[in-house]
């Protein structure tokens, strides 16, 4: 079965004002042909849920650059016996706990002479500044439990990098911050949600879609890698040369880009059985 793995900003959500709708068709098509799309971004479990519920989703989804996947616990009931569950969610986590992370990145800066601000050292008026939306989606963005986004306001990127590192912990950048966070990325989380489909008897074959070098290893780990258009992409490109690149930046260029896939994807398993399953 084919799953579609996407990062959110500037990949299906546009860079500038977050919105998605230009992808609807293409997510409507996703959904007639039983091809799950799983929410995979830097973003939190409180964020994600807004946006599933919007979008009309019902599938995993994956948080703060791979740091926790939470799984419907309706469609996943075969991972019940080892995960923690919160109301109909199950939720494994991949990642190392937020106040770790705040501290680290503190200790690191102050060794370094960086000067860094983090959504813990932020207000939600100042997080909605930084990021362009309303207060109410800051709060829900400052609901962190595995990544600590912050501006490097100055210093040396290398060294604090380095001091991070010596701390057990490690950075990545995405679209508009530098990120803290452990041993974990999206490729890791995306193993994590194979081997969770797996467990349900259904093997996946994955479409990944991304913008920056956090999505890096996701894309790594697809058999159909697509990178979205951005000041990145020839670095992008460089990095992963046998990636498609979608014809246009951002949720119409996501639509695109998956609605000439959809064909390819489905050749040969138009009756497939497996899309008989509940996911
Ligand atoms: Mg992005």
């Amino acid at each position: 079965m084919w799953i579609v793995v996407t990062d959110l900003d500037g990949t299906l959500l546009n860079h500038s004002d977050y919105r998605w709708e230009a992808a609807r068709e293409a997510l409507e098509t996703l959904k007639d042909r039983g091809i799950p799309v799983i929410l995979c971004t830097s973003k939190t479990a409180a964020e994600v849920r807004i946006l599933r519920r919007d979008m009309g989703n019902q599938h995993p989804y994956i948080v703060e650059n791979g740091g926790g996947a939470y799984f419907p616990a309706s469609s996943f009931g075969n991972l019940a016996a080892d995960l923690p569950r919160r109301d109909q969610e199950l939720r494994l986590d991949l990642g190392a706990p937020y106040h770790q992370l705040v501290t680290a990145l503190h200790d690191a800066a102050s060794e370094t002479g960086c000067a860094v601000r983090g959504f813990a050292d932020a207000t939600d008026e100042q997080v909605a500044a930084w990021c362009g939306f309303g207060p109410d989606t800051a709060r829900l963005a400052r609901q962190r439990e595995f990544d600590e986004p912050f501006l490097l306001e100055s210093g040396d990127p290398a060294a604090l990098e380095a001091a991070i590192r010596r701390r057990g912990f490690r950075t990545t950048q995405g679209g508009r911050f530098w990120h803290i966070l452990g041993n974990n990325d999206k490729g890791a989380a995306l193993r994590a949600v194979r081997r969770a489909y797996l467990a349900c008897g259904v093997p996946v074959t994955v479409a990944a879609l991304g913008d920056s070098p956090n999505d890096l290893p996701l894309l790594e780990q697809a058999e159909w890698p697509v990178w979205m258009p951005s000041p990145r992409l020839d670095k992008l490109r460089r990095m992963l040369p046998h990636a498609r690149v979608a014809p246009a930046p951002g949720a119409a260029g996501w639509g695109a880009a998956v609605l000439q896939a959809i064909p390819v994807w489905l050749q040969g398993q138009a009756s497939s059985p497996l899309q008989q399953f509940a996911f």
